[in-house]
């Protein structure tokens, strides 16, 4: 998904840096010392901020830098509660009521939600609730915190007959025409629902939020970009913005969606609590989002939040957090509302998912295969949960590309399981001493010249004896998807390189308990002494150690480490050749012929197998008693379909490879993807080899994702589909 440009205030929609008071030297800095001035500051800060999201729907900062504004506003109030004033952000539902459309005054006022930032505040909030509720946790209810815009549509006998704008609480906007469009919003409510209505009323008032789903967001950025205006920030701008056009064709066109989650006056229906005013609402004809829960401890709240944090991504619609609400209406009543927002009612936060920090230095990991690849080692800043101090760049280009610089603060991201990764600087906070980064010229592990093969983004360490790729293959052996040796892991792998006890991964299946117990740490004790394994551990190692030897034959070549054989493609070759003899007699012509394997791969395998080194660690493997055949796999069983789903359109040749477009596309279907001759829309993915033609440059119009040939390959090998190009 597309995200604003938040690194370079100067480029964010369009927006001079000179109109924006963050950098026009703002008299925050020197109002540190002194709190009504810093409060002051931070009003105005914060008030500009608003402006430009509410109003201009054209954010210049990250949500997460105007909370972490706003919080420090809160706490400064909270030290000093005589700065305190009507007119604080604080105070104040955030909103904006524009001429463009007749106001409309809420007869009960709109109000925002308070923030739990992280689960600690949440638990602090049920205990408050707990406490005014008499000592017992009462039930709660609990939603997905939907990032759109909020709405309110009022029924007249049960007939749509206005839809307003939160504005700024108390007075909002009237888009009715525009909401009439939304396709899911019930311009009539269904019959079944009326038995509840409570007698005498006639007017209902239903509240939700109108959202954009991500594809759409998509769609209409990707269509802002090809007709040069300037992109949307988040799905949840471009909500309110199509929401408030001039003309309602236009928001028909955007594809807005809606959750109706309450209910302006409950006292209106005959039903005791949010939990059930859900039923109603489905009944009545509204879109009902049905990830909800009635909770009655804290433990399952928690519990939901954890959840929909792990889904949030999987979502079709963006969430910002979760919603908990006290289920029971007299309760709610009873509680009442701050000036700006329930206190029945928390919207626990999710961890930012994008953070700034310091780019210390860039090092090198050494791969198994001697790839050199640049590590950020950052300032350890927890991002979206979970502390990163380091993370991969990929290779040289992608550096200069991304223009990261030792010692720039750098925009981290890491969203859900996803690896971090860095962003990019933040070009207004670049030091001069800031320094270009260069690949080095010799191997930090072994120091043997390094080389970069032509056409190929990664540099190379090619020496045999580099201690490096040793350890990187010895652990890739014990990895999970490979051997699966547990508990196997760098510290004592490192160890057992050191040692010399260990060089090449037969030598695993020769180590004794005695041996591993004494392994020497490299630490030393209190008194002197070395720490060592000791038997516990090697007890363990030696057992999981000879539970690797039963893993399948295609886990076993994965873990051969040979060259573009991964673990996909290591499943295709088991599959056709089921043992390491059948296998190793094959001539290089055959092994091409495996259905989901190109030249090559083929070569490389075929280069393995003549290779003496590797033939002596594969008879000593036999000799142990690791896996050699695998009678259960049976030929022809089908590679895993993990790009099911997913469409491709292959251009240009595909040269440094040598695969033709043919091959590279059987390899693809036999994954589960779809390959076909057009570019459009609905394409996932379009690889350009060399040469690429028109369907590269429709890719780059339609802004479809442009795979090149190392990027295939790796995909083909991983089986792992690039998440952003
Ligand atoms: P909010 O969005 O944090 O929470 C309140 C709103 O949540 C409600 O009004 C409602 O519309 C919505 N909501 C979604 N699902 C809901 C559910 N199931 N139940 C109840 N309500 C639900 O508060 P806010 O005051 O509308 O806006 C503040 C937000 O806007 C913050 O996240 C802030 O970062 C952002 N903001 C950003 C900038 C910027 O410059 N980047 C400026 C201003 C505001």
């Amino acid at each position: 998904m597309k995200r604003q440009d938040w690194r370079n205030p100067r480029k964010a929609n369009g927006m001079d840096a000179e109109q924006n008071p963050l950098f026009d030297g703002a008299d925050l800095a020197k109002a540190t010392s002194d709190p009504a001035a810093r409060a002051e500051a931070l009003r105005r800060e914060i008030e500009h901020h608003s402006y430009q999201y509410y109003a201009l729907d054209a954010p210049t900062i990250s949500d997460a830098a105007f909370d972490s504004l706003m919080r420090e506003l809160r706490e400064i109030e909270a030290a000093h509660p005589e700065l305190v004033t009507a007119s604080s952000p604080t105070q104040r539902v955030g909103g904006y009521v524009g001429e463009q459309f007749a106001p409309v005054v809420h007869e009960r006022r709109m109000y925002s939600l308070d923030n739990a930032m992280d689960l600690d505040e949440l638990d602090e909030w049920m205990e408050r609730t707990a406490e005014a509720c008499g000592g017992a946790l009462p039930p709660l209810c609990c939603e997905l915190k939907i990032d759109g815009s909020s709405i309110a549509l009022t029924y007249e006998d049960g007939v749509l007959v206005r839809a307003a704008t939160r504005g700024d609480g108390t007075t909002g906007e009237d888009v009715t025409v525009n909401m009439r469009t939304v396709r899911d919003v019930p311009l009539r409510l269904r019959d079944e629902a009326r038995a509840a209505i409570a007698p005498g009323v006639e007017t209902l008032e239903l509240r939700g939020e109108v959202y954009m789903p991500k594809k759409s967001f998509e769609a209409l950025n990707a269509a802002a970009e090809e007709e040069g205006r300037a992109p949307f920030a988040n799905p949840r701008n471009a909500a309110a913005g199509s929401l408030r056009q001039k003309d309602p064709a236009v928001t028909k066109m955007r594809d807005l969606s809606t959750f109706m989650y309450a209910i302006a006056d409950d006292a209106a229906l005959e039903v005791e609590g949010q939990w059930e005013l859900l039923q109603w609402r489905r009944k009545a004809g509204f879109h009902v989002n049905p990830d909800v829960r009635l909770c009655t401890t804290a433990e399952e709240v928690r519990g939901f939040c954890r959840e929909c944090l792990d889904r949030r991504e999987s979502l079709p619609y963006e969430i910002d957090g979760v919603v908990v609400k006290v289920n029971d209406f007299a309760r709610q009543r009873a509680m009442g509302f701050t000036a700006r927002a329930p206190r029945w009612a928390i919207a626990f936060k999710f961890p930012p998912e994008e953070k700034t920090t310091l780019l210390r230095d860039i090092t090198v990991q050494v791969g198994r295969t001697g790839a050199l690849t640049p590590v950020a080692e950052l300032t350890p800043v927890v991002v979206a949960g979970s502390t990163v101090a380091r993370a991969t760049l990929h290779n040289l280009d992608e550096v200069h590309r991304k223009d990261v610089r030792v010692g720039d603060t750098v925009i981290v991201r890491k969203a859900g399981d996803v690896i971090p990764e860095v962003l990019g600087p933040v070009l207004s906070l670049r030091s001069p001493e800031a320094r270009i980064w260069e690949m080095p010229s010799v191997c930090p592990s072994c120091g043997s010249p390094v080389v970069r093969d032509p056409g190929e983004v990664a540099f190379r360490c090619i020496s045999i004896d580099c201690p490096a790729q040793a350890l990187e293959r010895l652990l890739h052996w014990a990895s999970r998807g490979a051997l699966d040796i547990d508990g196997m892991g760098e510290e004592i792998v490192s160890r057992l390189v050191e040692s010399g006890r260990v060089a090449d991964v037969a030598d695993y299946y020769s180590l004794s308990e005695e041996e591993l117990a004494s392994l020497d740490m490299g630490r030393v004790k209190a008194d002197g002494e070395p720490v060592r394994l000791g038997h516990t551990v090697a007890k363990k190692l030696v057992a999981a150690i000879e539970a690797s030897k039963g893993r399948t034959f295609a886990r076993v070549l994965f873990g051969l480490g040979i060259r573009h054989v991964g673990k996909t493609t290591a499943e295709a070759i088991a599959a056709a050749y089921p043992s390491m003899d059948a296998l190793s007699a094959a001539g290089e012509d055959e092994l091409a012929g495996i259905y989901g394997v190109g030249p090559k791969v083929a070569h490389g395998m075929w280069l393995f197998f003549r290779t003496p080194d590797n033939t002596s660690v594969i008879e000593r493997l036999r000799a142990a008693g690791v896996t050699m055949a695998d009678e259960a796999v049976a030929v022809g069983e089908e590679v895993p379909q993990v790009l099911a789903g997913l469409t491709f359109v292959l251009t240009g040749t595909l040269a440094h490879s040598g695969m033709t477009r043919d091959e590279a596309g059987a390899r693809l279907k036999a994954m589960g993807a779809k390959v076909s001759g057009s570019v459009s829309k609905k394409t996932s993915f379009v690889v350009a080899g060399e040469n690429a033609g028109s369907k590269y440059d429709k890719a780059v119009a339609l802004d479809v994702p442009v795979l090149d040939e190392a990027q295939l390959l790796n995909l083909l090998e991983t089986g792992e589909v690039p998440r952003e190009i």
